[in-house]
Protein backbone atom coordinates (compact mmCIF):
# COMPACT_ATOMS: atom_id res chain seq x y z
CA UNK A 1 0.00 0.00 0.00
CA UNK A 2 0.62 3.54 -0.86
CA UNK A 3 -0.47 6.97 0.60
CA UNK A 4 -1.33 8.30 -2.53
CA UNK A 5 -2.27 12.02 -3.65
CA UNK A 6 -5.13 13.06 -5.62
CA UNK A 7 -3.18 13.86 -8.62
CA UNK A 8 -1.58 10.56 -8.61
CA UNK A 9 -5.13 8.45 -8.33
CA UNK A 10 -6.60 10.70 -11.08
CA UNK A 11 -3.21 9.68 -13.44
CA UNK A 12 -4.31 6.04 -12.75
CA UNK A 13 -8.00 6.26 -13.40
CA UNK A 14 -7.60 8.24 -16.11
CA UNK A 15 -5.80 5.48 -18.11
CA UNK A 16 -8.36 3.13 -16.83
CA UNK A 17 -11.04 2.23 -19.86
CA UNK A 18 -13.11 -0.33 -16.90
CA UNK A 19 -13.60 0.80 -13.67
CA UNK A 20 -15.33 -0.87 -10.68
CA UNK A 21 -16.30 1.38 -7.71
CA UNK A 22 -17.34 -0.66 -4.26
CA UNK A 23 -19.05 0.90 -1.34
CA UNK A 24 -19.76 -0.22 2.15
CA UNK A 25 -22.20 -2.56 4.00
CA UNK A 26 -25.18 -0.82 4.98
CA UNK A 27 -24.58 2.06 2.49
CA UNK A 28 -25.09 5.40 3.49
CA UNK A 29 -25.37 9.11 1.57
CA UNK A 30 -21.37 9.41 2.14
CA UNK A 31 -20.17 5.70 0.62
CA UNK A 32 -22.69 5.98 -2.62
CA UNK A 33 -22.44 9.91 -3.23
CA UNK A 34 -19.13 9.59 -3.32
CA UNK A 35 -19.08 6.50 -5.99
CA UNK A 36 -21.85 7.88 -7.61
CA UNK A 37 -19.84 10.94 -8.22
CA UNK A 38 -16.35 9.64 -9.18
CA UNK A 39 -18.40 7.26 -11.30
CA UNK A 40 -20.35 9.83 -13.57
CA UNK A 41 -17.12 11.92 -13.67
CA UNK A 42 -15.00 8.88 -14.76
CA UNK A 43 -18.54 7.75 -17.16
CA UNK A 44 -18.13 11.43 -18.72
CA UNK A 45 -14.53 10.67 -19.63
CA UNK A 46 -15.74 7.85 -21.86
CA UNK A 47 -14.95 5.09 -19.10
CA UNK A 48 -17.05 1.76 -18.82
CA UNK A 49 -18.08 2.18 -14.77
CA UNK A 50 -19.83 0.15 -12.42
CA UNK A 51 -21.10 0.74 -8.48
CA UNK A 52 -21.58 -1.95 -6.15
CA UNK A 53 -22.05 -3.17 -2.28
CA UNK A 54 -22.19 -5.69 -0.37
CA UNK A 55 -25.78 -7.08 1.11
CA UNK A 56 -27.36 -8.51 2.71
CA UNK A 57 -29.40 -4.95 3.30
CA UNK A 58 -30.85 -2.92 0.34
CA UNK A 59 -30.16 0.85 -0.38
CA UNK A 60 -32.19 3.41 1.26
CA UNK A 61 -34.96 4.69 -1.01
CA UNK A 62 -33.67 8.25 -0.31
CA UNK A 63 -30.47 7.41 -1.99
CA UNK A 64 -31.73 5.28 -4.81
CA UNK A 65 -33.05 8.72 -6.09
CA UNK A 66 -29.57 10.09 -6.19
CA UNK A 67 -28.22 11.24 -9.99
CA UNK A 68 -26.08 8.38 -11.47
CA UNK A 69 -28.11 5.41 -9.55
CA UNK A 70 -28.54 3.13 -13.04
CA UNK A 71 -24.33 2.77 -12.16
CA UNK A 72 -25.61 0.69 -9.58
CA UNK A 73 -25.45 -3.13 -10.35
CA UNK A 74 -26.02 -5.90 -7.92
CA UNK A 75 -23.25 -7.45 -5.85
CA UNK A 76 -22.66 -10.99 -7.62
CA UNK A 77 -22.88 -9.05 -10.99
CA UNK A 78 -19.75 -6.49 -10.42
CA UNK A 79 -17.06 -7.69 -12.61
CA UNK A 80 -13.13 -7.19 -11.50
CA UNK A 81 -11.78 -4.55 -13.50
CA UNK A 82 -8.70 -3.07 -14.44
CA UNK A 83 -9.12 -0.61 -11.55
CA UNK A 84 -10.90 -0.81 -8.33
CA UNK A 85 -11.79 1.37 -6.13
CA UNK A 86 -13.22 1.49 -2.72
CA UNK A 87 -14.73 4.38 -1.01
CA UNK A 88 -15.67 5.05 2.58
CA UNK A 89 -14.35 1.44 3.89
CA UNK A 90 -12.24 1.97 7.28
CA UNK A 91 -11.01 -2.26 5.77
CA UNK A 92 -11.58 -4.72 3.87
CA UNK A 93 -14.59 -6.21 5.84
CA UNK A 94 -16.58 -3.38 5.20
CA UNK A 95 -16.95 -4.74 1.97
CA UNK A 96 -17.65 -7.97 2.36
CA UNK A 97 -18.04 -10.42 -0.04
CA UNK A 98 -16.87 -7.77 -2.79
CA UNK A 99 -13.41 -8.13 -1.37
CA UNK A 100 -13.04 -11.17 -3.96
CA UNK A 101 -13.88 -8.65 -6.79
CA UNK A 102 -11.10 -6.28 -5.13
CA UNK A 103 -8.66 -8.92 -5.28
CA UNK A 104 -9.06 -9.86 -8.30
CA UNK A 105 -8.23 -6.31 -9.82
CA UNK A 106 -4.89 -5.64 -11.72
CA UNK A 107 -4.88 -2.44 -9.56
CA UNK A 108 -6.40 -1.22 -6.57
CA UNK A 109 -7.83 2.20 -4.67
CA UNK A 110 -9.08 2.89 -1.67
CA UNK A 111 -10.35 6.66 -0.87
CA UNK A 112 -11.63 7.21 2.81
CA UNK A 113 -11.59 9.50 5.61
CA UNK A 114 -11.94 7.06 8.71
CA UNK A 115 -9.06 7.63 11.00
CA UNK A 116 -8.63 3.88 11.97
CA UNK A 117 -7.80 3.05 8.50
CA UNK A 118 -4.65 1.63 7.79
CA UNK A 119 -4.64 1.47 3.82
CA UNK A 120 -5.12 -1.70 1.63
CA UNK A 121 -5.00 -0.62 -2.21
CA UNK A 122 -2.42 -0.31 -4.21
CA UNK A 123 -3.32 3.31 -3.85
CA UNK A 124 -4.67 5.32 -0.64
CA UNK A 125 -5.99 8.19 -0.42
CA UNK A 126 -6.92 8.31 3.52
CA UNK A 127 -7.43 11.93 4.88
CA UNK A 128 -9.14 11.72 8.75
CA UNK A 129 -9.33 15.53 8.69
CA UNK A 130 -11.27 15.64 5.72
CA UNK A 131 -15.56 15.60 6.91
CA UNK A 132 -16.39 13.16 4.76
CA UNK A 133 -14.84 10.97 1.57
CA UNK A 134 -17.17 12.81 -0.55
CA UNK A 135 -14.93 15.85 -0.33
CA UNK A 136 -11.73 13.47 -0.97
CA UNK A 137 -14.00 12.54 -4.27
CA UNK A 138 -14.03 16.23 -5.09
CA UNK A 139 -10.32 16.21 -4.97
CA UNK A 140 -10.16 13.41 -7.37
CA UNK A 141 -12.15 14.91 -9.40
CA UNK A 142 -10.80 18.24 -9.77
CA UNK A 143 -7.38 16.51 -10.32
CA UNK A 144 -9.46 14.27 -13.19
CA UNK A 145 -9.93 18.05 -14.86
CA UNK A 146 -13.30 16.81 -15.19
CA UNK A 147 -16.29 19.42 -14.63
CA UNK A 148 -18.24 19.64 -11.92
CA UNK A 149 -22.02 19.00 -13.16
CA UNK A 150 -24.86 19.80 -11.14
CA UNK A 151 -25.63 15.52 -11.14
CA UNK A 152 -21.97 15.37 -9.36
CA UNK A 153 -22.24 18.26 -6.80
CA UNK A 154 -25.34 17.04 -5.91
CA UNK A 155 -23.95 12.98 -4.72
CA UNK A 156 -21.07 15.21 -3.21
CA UNK A 157 -23.78 17.02 -1.53
CA UNK A 158 -25.26 13.92 0.21
CA UNK A 159 -22.10 12.51 1.87
CA UNK A 160 -21.64 16.00 2.92
CA UNK A 161 -24.55 17.17 3.98
CA UNK A 162 -25.33 13.80 5.99
CA UNK A 163 -21.49 12.96 7.18
CA UNK A 164 -21.52 16.67 8.81
CA UNK A 165 -25.41 16.42 10.33
CA UNK A 166 -26.46 19.01 8.24
CA UNK A 167 -23.19 21.50 8.78
CA UNK A 168 -23.67 20.81 12.73
CA UNK A 169 -19.96 19.46 13.07
CA UNK A 170 -18.44 20.72 9.82
CA UNK A 171 -15.28 22.04 9.54
CA UNK A 172 -14.65 25.58 8.01
CA UNK A 173 -13.43 23.40 4.27
CA UNK A 174 -16.83 21.63 4.33
CA UNK A 175 -18.23 25.24 4.22
CA UNK A 176 -16.30 26.25 1.20
CA UNK A 177 -16.86 22.88 -0.26
CA UNK A 178 -20.32 23.61 0.05
CA UNK A 179 -20.20 27.09 -1.27
CA UNK A 180 -18.69 24.91 -4.84
CA UNK A 181 -21.51 22.48 -4.42
CA UNK A 182 -24.70 24.31 -4.50
CA UNK A 183 -22.89 27.17 -6.67
CA UNK A 184 -22.89 24.21 -9.54
CA UNK A 185 -26.93 23.55 -9.24
CA UNK A 186 -27.41 21.13 -5.75
CA UNK A 187 -30.76 21.75 -4.68
CA UNK A 188 -29.59 21.80 -0.30
CA UNK A 189 -33.12 22.49 0.31
CA UNK A 190 -34.60 19.30 -1.07
CA UNK A 191 -31.74 17.22 -0.11
CA UNK A 192 -31.01 18.40 3.10
CA UNK A 193 -34.82 17.09 3.88
CA UNK A 194 -34.76 13.96 1.99
CA UNK A 195 -31.70 12.64 3.76
CA UNK A 196 -31.76 14.07 7.25
CA UNK A 197 -35.89 14.88 7.85
CA UNK A 198 -38.01 12.35 6.20
CA UNK A 199 -39.39 8.96 7.62
CA UNK A 200 -42.72 7.29 7.40
CA UNK A 201 -45.66 7.93 10.11
CA UNK A 202 -44.54 4.44 11.28
CA UNK A 203 -41.05 6.26 12.34
CA UNK A 204 -42.33 8.04 15.04
CA UNK A 205 -43.91 4.96 17.15
CA UNK A 206 -40.49 3.52 16.67
CA UNK A 207 -38.56 6.39 18.31
CA UNK A 208 -41.06 6.47 21.06
CA UNK A 209 -40.05 3.34 22.13
CA UNK A 210 -35.93 3.75 22.23
CA UNK A 211 -36.81 6.60 24.02
CA UNK A 212 -39.20 4.66 26.61
CA UNK A 213 -35.96 2.84 27.27
CA UNK A 214 -33.41 5.68 27.58
CA UNK A 215 -31.31 5.63 30.80
CA UNK A 216 -28.57 8.38 31.90
CA UNK A 217 -25.90 7.53 34.40
CA UNK A 218 -24.15 11.32 35.16
CA UNK A 219 -21.47 9.28 37.13
CA UNK A 220 -20.35 7.15 34.06
CA UNK A 221 -17.57 8.12 31.77
CA UNK A 222 -15.58 9.62 34.65
CA UNK A 223 -18.43 12.03 35.13
CA UNK A 224 -18.76 12.95 31.26
CA UNK A 225 -21.84 11.23 31.76
CA UNK A 226 -24.14 8.26 29.29
CA UNK A 227 -27.01 8.04 28.24
CA UNK A 228 -28.40 4.25 27.15
CA UNK A 229 -31.58 3.16 24.64
CA UNK A 230 -32.42 0.32 23.34
CA UNK A 231 -33.98 -0.67 19.97
CA UNK A 232 -35.60 -4.17 20.17
CA UNK A 233 -36.06 -5.94 16.92
CA UNK A 234 -39.99 -5.94 16.60
CA UNK A 235 -39.54 -1.92 17.21
CA UNK A 236 -38.54 -1.42 13.45
CA UNK A 237 -41.26 -3.91 11.86
CA UNK A 238 -41.76 -2.48 8.72
CA UNK A 239 -39.26 0.09 8.42
CA UNK A 240 -35.84 0.17 6.45
CA UNK A 241 -32.77 -0.40 8.38
CA UNK A 242 -32.03 3.61 7.47
CA UNK A 243 -34.83 4.79 9.24
CA UNK A 244 -33.23 3.70 12.81
CA UNK A 245 -29.90 5.61 12.01
CA UNK A 246 -31.07 8.92 12.92
CA UNK A 247 -32.39 7.56 16.12
CA UNK A 248 -28.85 8.02 18.23
CA UNK A 249 -29.43 12.15 17.16
CA UNK A 250 -32.61 12.52 19.55
CA UNK A 251 -30.73 10.33 22.25
CA UNK A 252 -27.81 12.42 22.01
CA UNK A 253 -29.34 15.92 22.57
CA UNK A 254 -29.38 14.68 26.44
CA UNK A 255 -27.55 17.50 28.01
CA UNK A 256 -26.25 16.05 30.81
CA UNK A 257 -24.31 13.10 29.02
CA UNK A 258 -20.91 13.15 27.14
CA UNK A 259 -21.70 9.73 25.51
CA UNK A 260 -24.64 7.94 24.04
CA UNK A 261 -25.01 4.76 22.98
CA UNK A 262 -27.85 3.24 21.16
CA UNK A 263 -27.88 -0.96 20.96
CA UNK A 264 -29.64 -1.55 17.63
CA UNK A 265 -31.46 -5.21 17.70
CA UNK A 266 -30.80 -6.33 13.70
CA UNK A 267 -32.11 -10.30 14.41
CA UNK A 268 -32.70 -11.55 17.88
CA UNK A 269 -29.81 -11.25 20.01
CA UNK A 270 -27.31 -9.16 17.56
CA UNK A 271 -27.01 -5.54 18.29
CA UNK A 272 -25.30 -3.24 16.20
CA UNK A 273 -24.13 -0.50 18.11
CA UNK A 274 -24.13 3.60 17.49
CA UNK A 275 -21.70 5.38 19.83
CA UNK A 276 -21.33 9.58 19.77
CA UNK A 277 -19.71 11.63 21.98
CA UNK A 278 -20.27 15.53 22.16
CA UNK A 279 -16.60 16.89 23.56
CA UNK A 280 -14.94 14.91 26.22
CA UNK A 281 -14.43 11.09 24.90
CA UNK A 282 -12.83 9.83 22.65
CA UNK A 283 -14.94 6.65 21.24
CA UNK A 284 -12.27 4.81 18.96
CA UNK A 285 -10.32 3.54 20.94
CA UNK A 286 -13.86 2.21 22.64
CA UNK A 287 -15.77 0.51 19.44
CA UNK A 288 -11.95 -0.89 18.81
CA UNK A 289 -11.99 -2.85 21.79
CA UNK A 290 -15.24 -4.38 20.70
CA UNK A 291 -13.50 -5.16 17.33
CA UNK A 292 -15.21 -1.67 15.52
CA UNK A 293 -14.44 1.62 14.40
CA UNK A 294 -15.52 5.18 13.20
CA UNK A 295 -14.00 8.45 13.99
CA UNK A 296 -13.59 10.26 17.73
CA UNK A 297 -17.14 11.47 18.03
CA UNK A 298 -19.19 8.82 15.95
CA UNK A 299 -18.24 5.56 15.92
CA UNK A 300 -19.89 1.71 16.08
CA UNK A 301 -19.31 -1.92 16.86
CA UNK A 302 -21.53 -5.19 16.63
CA UNK A 303 -21.90 -7.62 19.85
CA UNK A 304 -24.15 -11.12 20.45
CA UNK A 305 -26.49 -11.36 23.72
CA UNK A 306 -29.36 -10.36 25.44
CA UNK A 307 -29.98 -6.13 25.79
CA UNK A 308 -28.85 -6.49 29.09
CA UNK A 309 -25.86 -8.19 28.58
CA UNK A 310 -24.82 -6.45 26.09
CA UNK A 311 -25.56 -2.59 27.53
CA UNK A 312 -23.68 -4.28 30.86
CA UNK A 313 -20.27 -5.24 28.42
CA UNK A 314 -20.55 -1.82 27.42
CA UNK A 315 -20.44 0.08 30.37
CA UNK A 316 -17.91 -1.74 32.04
CA UNK A 317 -15.85 -0.93 29.07
CA UNK A 318 -16.25 2.86 29.74
MN1 LIG B 1 -18.13 8.79 5.56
Amino acid sequence: MTAASATRIAELLSAAERVSIISHVRPDADTIGSALALGQALRGRGADVAVSFPGPEPLPGSLRQLPGSELIVSDDALPPAPVTVVVDAATLERIGGLAAVFAASDRTVCIDHHVSNEGYADLDLIDPTADCTAVLILDVIDALGTELTADIATCLFAGLVTDTGSFKWARPASFTVAGRLTAAGVDSAYWNRILMDSHPFDWLTMVSGVLDTAVLDESACGGAGLVVAVMHADLMAGLDWEDGESVVGIVRTAREADVTAVFKESAPGHWNVSLRSKAAVDLVPIAAAFGGGGHTRAAGYSDAGSADEVVARLREAL
